[in-house]
Protein backbone atom coordinates (compact mmCIF):
# COMPACT_ATOMS: atom_id res chain seq x y z
CA UNK A 1 0.00 0.00 0.00
CA UNK A 2 1.14 3.61 -1.07
CA UNK A 3 2.27 5.33 1.82
CA UNK A 4 1.73 9.22 1.88
CA UNK A 5 3.59 9.96 5.26
CA UNK A 6 6.40 8.39 6.88
CA UNK A 7 7.24 9.61 10.36
CA UNK A 8 10.88 8.28 11.70
CA UNK A 9 12.50 8.10 14.71
CA UNK A 10 10.77 11.70 15.92
CA UNK A 11 11.74 13.86 18.81
CA UNK A 12 10.46 17.23 19.91
CA UNK A 13 11.06 18.86 23.19
CA UNK A 14 9.89 21.92 24.95
CA UNK A 15 12.11 23.64 26.05
CA UNK A 16 11.08 25.81 29.35
CA UNK A 17 12.80 27.33 32.18
CA UNK A 18 11.68 24.21 34.29
CA UNK A 19 13.74 22.15 31.41
CA UNK A 20 12.97 20.20 28.46
CA UNK A 21 9.53 18.53 28.45
CA UNK A 22 10.07 15.65 25.68
CA UNK A 23 6.84 15.89 24.48
CA UNK A 24 7.65 13.22 21.92
CA UNK A 25 10.00 11.01 22.04
CA UNK A 26 11.33 8.09 19.43
CA UNK A 27 7.91 8.24 17.34
CA UNK A 28 7.64 6.11 14.36
CA UNK A 29 4.49 6.26 11.93
CA UNK A 30 2.98 5.77 8.55
CA UNK A 31 -0.06 6.63 6.91
CA UNK A 32 -1.36 5.06 3.52
CA UNK A 33 -3.29 6.50 0.97
CA UNK A 34 -6.93 6.67 1.37
CA UNK A 35 -7.02 5.67 4.87
CA UNK A 36 -8.15 6.83 8.32
CA UNK A 37 -5.71 6.57 10.87
CA UNK A 38 -6.68 7.31 14.36
CA UNK A 39 -3.98 8.67 17.47
CA UNK A 40 -5.41 8.02 20.75
CA UNK A 41 -3.99 8.82 24.67
CA UNK A 42 -4.77 10.99 27.20
CA UNK A 43 -3.68 14.81 27.33
CA UNK A 44 0.07 14.96 27.78
CA UNK A 45 0.79 11.96 25.47
CA UNK A 46 2.30 14.09 22.45
CA UNK A 47 -0.71 13.41 20.08
CA UNK A 48 -1.66 17.47 19.61
CA UNK A 49 2.59 18.52 19.08
CA UNK A 50 2.30 15.48 16.48
CA UNK A 51 -0.82 16.62 14.55
CA UNK A 52 1.20 20.50 14.71
CA UNK A 53 4.69 18.61 13.68
CA UNK A 54 2.87 16.92 10.76
CA UNK A 55 1.51 20.27 9.59
CA UNK A 56 4.24 22.47 10.29
CA UNK A 57 2.68 24.57 12.16
CA UNK A 58 5.24 23.94 15.31
CA UNK A 59 6.29 27.19 17.16
CA UNK A 60 8.91 27.61 20.00
CA UNK A 61 9.58 26.79 22.56
CA UNK A 62 8.95 23.47 21.08
CA UNK A 63 11.81 22.32 18.68
CA UNK A 64 12.18 18.97 16.43
CA UNK A 65 15.64 17.89 17.60
CA UNK A 66 15.50 14.53 15.05
CA UNK A 67 13.87 12.86 12.90
CA UNK A 68 12.03 13.07 9.91
CA UNK A 69 8.28 13.35 8.07
CA UNK A 70 8.45 12.07 5.16
CA UNK A 71 5.11 13.71 2.85
CA UNK A 72 5.42 11.58 -0.45
CA UNK A 73 8.61 11.38 0.67
CA UNK A 74 9.82 15.29 1.30
CA UNK A 75 10.32 15.89 4.77
CA UNK A 76 8.94 18.76 5.74
CA UNK A 77 10.75 19.23 8.60
CA UNK A 78 13.46 20.33 5.65
CA UNK A 79 11.14 23.00 4.11
CA UNK A 80 11.24 26.99 4.29
CA UNK A 81 8.25 28.75 5.41
CA UNK A 82 6.81 29.29 1.93
CA UNK A 83 7.22 25.86 0.70
CA UNK A 84 5.61 24.67 3.65
CA UNK A 85 2.92 27.77 3.20
CA UNK A 86 2.26 25.97 -0.14
CA UNK A 87 2.01 22.82 0.74
CA UNK A 88 -0.55 23.54 3.73
CA UNK A 89 -3.96 24.16 2.75
CA UNK A 90 -3.36 22.67 -0.97
CA UNK A 91 -1.61 18.71 -0.13
CA UNK A 92 -2.20 18.99 3.99
CA UNK A 93 -5.42 20.42 5.67
CA UNK A 94 -6.10 21.20 8.84
CA UNK A 95 -9.03 20.78 11.29
CA UNK A 96 -8.58 21.69 14.32
CA UNK A 97 -11.17 22.02 17.72
CA UNK A 98 -12.04 25.28 18.44
CA UNK A 99 -13.06 26.90 14.87
CA UNK A 100 -13.09 29.99 16.60
CA UNK A 101 -9.16 30.08 17.01
CA UNK A 102 -9.26 29.65 13.01
CA UNK A 103 -12.18 31.82 12.16
CA UNK A 104 -11.21 35.80 12.02
CA UNK A 105 -14.26 37.29 13.44
CA UNK A 106 -14.45 40.49 11.43
CA UNK A 107 -14.59 38.87 7.64
CA UNK A 108 -17.85 36.59 6.58
CA UNK A 109 -16.98 32.87 6.28
CA UNK A 110 -17.43 32.88 2.55
CA UNK A 111 -14.54 35.38 2.20
CA UNK A 112 -12.12 32.90 4.62
CA UNK A 113 -12.83 30.12 2.86
CA UNK A 114 -12.73 31.50 -0.75
CA UNK A 115 -9.41 33.12 0.81
CA UNK A 116 -7.83 29.35 0.21
CA UNK A 117 -8.75 29.34 -3.02
CA UNK A 118 -7.25 32.46 -4.04
CA UNK A 119 -4.52 32.08 -2.26
CA UNK A 120 -3.90 28.48 -4.29
CA UNK A 121 -5.02 29.15 -7.57
CA UNK A 122 -4.74 32.77 -7.59
CA UNK A 123 -6.91 35.43 -9.13
CA UNK A 124 -9.72 37.28 -7.35
CA UNK A 125 -11.80 36.41 -4.42
CA UNK A 126 -15.12 37.56 -6.64
CA UNK A 127 -14.83 34.36 -9.06
CA UNK A 128 -14.86 31.36 -5.86
CA UNK A 129 -17.66 32.89 -4.55
CA UNK A 130 -19.98 30.17 -6.15
CA UNK A 131 -17.00 27.04 -5.03
CA UNK A 132 -17.53 28.35 -1.58
CA UNK A 133 -21.22 27.54 -1.91
CA UNK A 134 -20.91 24.20 -3.58
CA UNK A 135 -17.81 23.31 -0.86
CA UNK A 136 -20.70 24.50 1.84
CA UNK A 137 -23.56 22.48 -0.22
CA UNK A 138 -20.78 19.89 0.17
CA UNK A 139 -20.19 19.55 3.94
CA UNK A 140 -23.85 20.14 4.29
CA UNK A 141 -24.56 23.93 5.67
CA UNK A 142 -27.78 24.71 5.43
CA UNK A 143 -28.53 27.73 2.97
CA UNK A 144 -25.48 27.90 1.48
CA UNK A 145 -25.83 30.77 -0.13
CA UNK A 146 -27.03 33.19 2.31
CA UNK A 147 -24.34 31.50 4.57
CA UNK A 148 -21.30 32.12 2.88
CA UNK A 149 -22.23 36.29 3.67
CA UNK A 150 -22.66 35.01 7.43
CA UNK A 151 -20.04 36.22 10.35
CA UNK A 152 -18.52 33.17 12.51
CA UNK A 153 -20.61 34.68 15.66
CA UNK A 154 -23.77 34.14 13.64
CA UNK A 155 -23.47 29.97 13.09
CA UNK A 156 -23.53 27.14 15.45
CA UNK A 157 -20.28 25.49 16.77
CA UNK A 158 -21.10 22.72 14.40
CA UNK A 159 -21.59 25.02 11.82
CA UNK A 160 -18.85 26.73 12.41
CA UNK A 161 -16.62 22.99 12.30
CA UNK A 162 -18.23 22.67 8.96
CA UNK A 163 -16.92 25.56 8.00
CA UNK A 164 -13.77 24.65 8.83
CA UNK A 165 -13.79 21.31 7.01
CA UNK A 166 -14.40 23.62 4.14
CA UNK A 167 -12.02 25.29 4.24
CA UNK A 168 -9.35 21.96 4.88
CA UNK A 169 -10.92 20.34 1.79
CA UNK A 170 -10.75 23.35 -0.58
CA UNK A 171 -7.48 22.99 -1.99
CA UNK A 172 -8.54 19.05 -2.44
CA UNK A 173 -5.57 18.12 0.14
CA UNK A 174 -4.15 14.24 -0.11
CA UNK A 175 -4.19 14.72 3.69
CA UNK A 176 -6.52 15.73 6.51
CA UNK A 177 -5.05 16.13 9.81
CA UNK A 178 -7.87 16.71 12.14
CA UNK A 179 -7.03 17.47 16.04
CA UNK A 180 -10.06 16.99 18.73
CA UNK A 181 -12.43 17.91 15.35
CA UNK A 182 -15.61 16.97 17.67
CA UNK A 183 -15.13 17.40 21.11
CA UNK A 184 -16.06 20.80 21.59
CA UNK A 185 -19.45 19.61 19.98
CA UNK A 186 -22.74 17.71 21.08
CA UNK A 187 -22.78 13.98 20.40
CA UNK A 188 -25.71 14.21 17.37
CA UNK A 189 -23.42 17.04 15.61
CA UNK A 190 -20.12 15.11 16.40
CA UNK A 191 -21.63 11.92 14.45
CA UNK A 192 -22.60 13.92 11.53
CA UNK A 193 -19.06 15.55 10.93
CA UNK A 194 -17.44 12.37 11.32
CA UNK A 195 -19.84 10.69 9.06
CA UNK A 196 -18.88 13.84 6.63
CA UNK A 197 -14.86 13.36 7.31
CA UNK A 198 -15.85 9.67 6.02
CA UNK A 199 -17.73 10.61 2.77
CA UNK A 200 -14.91 13.16 1.91
CA UNK A 201 -12.14 10.10 2.49
CA UNK A 202 -14.33 8.12 0.39
CA UNK A 203 -15.03 10.66 -2.40
CA UNK A 204 -11.73 12.06 -2.76
CA UNK A 205 -9.22 9.54 -1.44
CA UNK A 206 -7.81 11.37 1.21
CA UNK A 207 -5.98 10.00 4.40
CA UNK A 208 -7.02 11.39 7.34
CA UNK A 209 -5.27 11.66 10.36
CA UNK A 210 -7.70 11.56 13.56
CA UNK A 211 -6.79 12.80 16.58
CA UNK A 212 -8.63 12.00 20.10
CA UNK A 213 -9.24 11.16 23.13
CA UNK A 214 -12.25 9.29 22.67
CA UNK A 215 -10.57 5.76 21.73
CA UNK A 216 -14.37 4.39 21.22
CA UNK A 217 -15.20 6.88 18.23
CA UNK A 218 -11.68 6.46 16.97
CA UNK A 219 -12.04 2.30 17.35
CA UNK A 220 -15.43 3.21 15.05
CA UNK A 221 -13.82 5.51 12.37
CA UNK A 222 -10.70 4.77 12.15
CA UNK A 223 -8.77 1.78 9.67
CA UNK A 224 -6.10 1.35 12.09
CA UNK A 225 -5.21 3.30 15.42
CA UNK A 226 -2.08 4.11 17.26
CA UNK A 227 -2.21 4.77 20.91
CA UNK A 228 0.79 7.33 22.71
CA UNK A 229 1.07 6.97 26.12
CA UNK A 230 4.06 9.95 27.35
CA UNK A 231 5.98 10.93 24.21
CA UNK A 232 5.97 7.42 22.63
CA UNK A 233 4.01 5.27 20.57
CA UNK A 234 3.12 1.94 22.84
CA UNK A 235 0.38 -0.34 20.17
CA UNK A 236 -0.61 0.86 16.81
CA UNK A 237 -3.11 -2.09 14.33
CA UNK A 238 -6.17 -2.36 12.94
CA UNK A 239 -8.88 -1.39 14.94
CA UNK A 240 -11.33 -4.43 14.29
CA UNK A 241 -8.63 -6.57 16.16
CA UNK A 242 -7.65 -3.70 18.96
CA UNK A 243 -11.08 -3.69 19.80
CA UNK A 244 -11.55 -7.22 20.11
CA UNK A 245 -8.15 -8.04 21.54
CA UNK A 246 -5.90 -5.12 23.12
CA UNK A 247 -2.80 -6.39 23.71
CA UNK A 248 -0.75 -3.73 25.17
CA UNK A 249 -1.97 -3.05 29.07
CA UNK A 250 -2.57 0.89 28.67
CA UNK A 251 -4.74 -0.17 25.48
CA UNK A 252 -6.59 -2.94 27.62
CA UNK A 253 -6.73 0.06 30.58
CA UNK A 254 -8.23 2.92 28.19
CA UNK A 255 -11.00 -0.08 26.81
CA UNK A 256 -12.15 -1.13 30.36
CA UNK A 257 -12.56 2.62 31.44
CA UNK A 258 -14.37 3.32 27.93
CA UNK A 259 -16.72 0.06 29.41
CA UNK A 260 -16.69 1.44 32.64
CA UNK A 261 -17.98 4.62 31.73
CA UNK A 262 -20.67 3.26 29.44
CA UNK A 263 -22.23 1.82 32.45
CA UNK A 264 -21.69 5.31 34.51
CA UNK A 265 -18.99 3.90 36.58
CA UNK A 266 -15.67 4.88 37.51
CA UNK A 267 -13.53 5.98 34.36
CA UNK A 268 -9.96 6.85 34.64
CA UNK A 269 -6.79 4.81 34.65
CA UNK A 270 -5.10 4.71 38.02
CA UNK A 271 -2.33 7.51 38.36
CA UNK A 272 -1.41 10.09 35.74
CA UNK A 273 0.77 10.72 33.01
CA UNK A 274 4.59 11.10 34.15
CA UNK A 275 6.70 14.17 34.10
CA UNK A 276 8.06 14.62 30.76
CA UNK A 277 11.61 16.78 31.70
CA UNK A 278 12.65 13.54 33.72
CA UNK A 279 10.62 10.83 32.78
CA UNK A 280 10.73 7.61 34.34
CA UNK A 281 12.98 5.15 32.54
CA UNK A 282 11.95 1.34 31.53
CA UNK A 283 8.62 1.62 30.23
CA UNK A 284 7.13 4.75 30.91
CA UNK A 285 4.06 3.18 31.60
CA UNK A 286 5.70 1.01 34.46
CA UNK A 287 4.59 2.99 37.74
CA UNK A 288 0.02 2.33 36.44
CA UNK A 289 1.02 -0.62 35.22
CA UNK A 290 -0.53 -3.24 36.89
CA UNK A 291 1.67 -6.39 35.40
CA UNK A 292 4.82 -4.22 35.99
CA UNK A 293 7.51 -6.83 35.97
CA UNK A 294 10.85 -5.72 38.12
CA UNK A 295 12.67 -5.27 34.52
CA UNK A 296 10.21 -2.50 33.52
CA UNK A 297 11.46 0.16 35.71
CA UNK A 298 14.92 -0.10 33.72
CA UNK A 299 14.95 -1.24 30.66
CA UNK A 300 12.38 0.29 27.90
CA UNK A 301 10.53 -2.14 25.50
CA UNK A 302 10.64 -1.43 21.82
CA UNK A 303 7.55 -1.48 19.85
CA UNK A 304 8.15 -4.86 17.91
CA UNK A 305 5.64 -6.38 15.48
CA UNK A 306 3.20 -9.01 16.75
CA UNK A 307 1.13 -10.87 14.17
CA UNK A 308 1.02 -7.67 12.41
CA UNK A 309 0.25 -5.21 15.29
CA UNK A 310 3.16 -2.96 16.70
CA UNK A 311 3.42 -3.46 20.20
CA UNK A 312 6.09 -1.98 22.87
CA UNK A 313 5.66 -4.46 26.19
CA UNK A 314 7.77 -7.37 27.91
CA UNK A 315 4.57 -8.91 28.12
CA UNK A 316 3.78 -9.59 24.05
CA UNK A 317 5.14 -11.43 21.82
CA UNK A 318 8.66 -12.70 22.37
CA UNK A 319 8.24 -11.81 25.84
CA UNK A 320 11.04 -8.95 25.80
CA UNK A 321 9.71 -5.87 23.31
CA UNK A 322 12.54 -6.66 21.04
CA UNK A 323 14.90 -4.81 23.83
CA UNK A 324 17.51 -6.57 26.29
CA UNK A 325 17.07 -10.34 26.03
CA UNK A 326 19.04 -10.50 29.26
CA UNK A 327 16.46 -9.47 31.56
FE1 LIG B 1 3.51 -3.02 31.96
FE2 LIG B 1 6.06 -3.79 31.78
FE3 LIG B 1 4.45 -4.01 29.69
FE4 LIG B 1 5.27 -1.63 30.50
S1 LIG B 1 6.55 -3.28 29.67
S2 LIG B 1 3.23 -2.15 29.90
S3 LIG B 1 5.28 -1.90 32.71
S4 LIG B 1 4.28 -5.10 31.63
Amino acid sequence: MEKILEVIDLRVYYDLPQGSVKAIDGVDLDVVKGEILGIAGESGSGKSTLALTVSGLLRPPAKVVSGKVLFNGVDILKLKNDELRSIRGSKIGMIFQDPNTYLNPIYTVGFQVGEVFEAHRGGSLRKYLDEVVKLFKAVKIADPERRVNAYPHQMSGGMKQRVLISMAIAGEPELIVADEPTSALDVTVQAEIVELLNEIRDRMNTSVIFITHDLALLLEISNRVAIMYAGKLVEVGKSSEMLKDPLHPYTKALLSSLRYERKKKLASIKGSIPSLINPPSGCRFHMRCPYALPKCSQVEPKLVDVNGRKVACFLVGDGYGGSDKSH
